[in-house]
């Protein structure tokens, strides 16, 4: 595959690129992972102070709703490489 930052050629699975040092991640970025653990936490106490009957219920919908978030990023971010230079303290 080719490095975005520079155009070096680099072997799949590595997590460097040896061109300009720019990190390489795979799959769903950990922001999003933990941008929709908030989410689905908010969703579950917003249940639970508004619907008294559901307390057990929006528990259940969180985790539920978090897992099927999850699965669904992992869907959409299975072949998703992202190049990350750091700010050009190289050279
Ligand atoms: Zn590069």
């Amino acid at each position: 595959m080719t490095c975005s930052e520079c155009r070096t050629d680099i072997p799949v699975g590595a997590k460097v690129c040896r061109g300009c040092h720019a990190e390489i991640s795979y799959g769903t970025p950990g922001e999003l992972l933990l941008v929709s653990a908030g989410a689905w936490v908010g969703i579950g106490f917003y249940l639970n102070s508004h619907f008294a009957w559901s307390s057990n219920i929006s528990t259940v919908v969180a985790i539920g709703g978090f897992v099927a978030t999850v699965l669904l990023l992992a869907k959409v971010f299975k072949n998703d490489v992202r190049f990350t230079r750091e700010k050009k303290q190289n050279k």
